[in-house]
């Protein structure tokens, strides 16, 4: 899906493999400045390849938004798309499981997402997060 620069993007100095381990993910960290990146191993999330690098888009820009280690990040955006698809989990929060096009719709959007449900588990009411996103944005 995606290759890795041998050199950072920020500072142009060297990448290296990362000690970190999650399943599909192969870390890569700048030597001089906090800058990671990931390169997927095999399958990630099940859906099209588009919609697998727009989550890894989400994760990298989470990461750097909050400044969180990627790794970090891409567990929360794993964790979002399948709380999001699952019909029984969007079922108890009283709306239809979300589809590739509303992902791709919303882009960075989905980050309001993220930080609200999944990384600070507020009010799963979605009125509540319409408003909260409203007050934010
Ligand atoms: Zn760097």
């Amino acid at each position: 899906m995606n290759e890795i620069s041998p050199l950072c993007l920020k500072c142009n100095s060297l990448m290296i493999v990362g000690k970190e381990f999650s399943e599909h993910w192969e870390y890569y960290n700048c030597i001089k400045c906090k800058y990671g990146e990931a390169k997927l191993i095999g399958e990630w999330l099940p859906t099209d390849k588009d919609t697998n690098f727009l989550f890894y888009e989400i994760a990298r820009k989470l990461s750097s938004e909050i400044d969180i280690p990627l790794i970090e990040a891409i567990g929360y955006s794993e964790k979002f798309y399948k709380k999001f698809t699952d019909k029984k989990k969007c079922d108890l929060l009283g709306i239809g499981p979300f589809d590739d096009d509303f992902f791709h719709h919303e882009y960075f959007g989905l980050l309001f997402y993220i930080k609200y449900f999944i990384i600070d588990e507020k009010d799963p009411d979605i009125h509540k997060f319409h408003a909260w996103r409203l007050e934010n944005n």
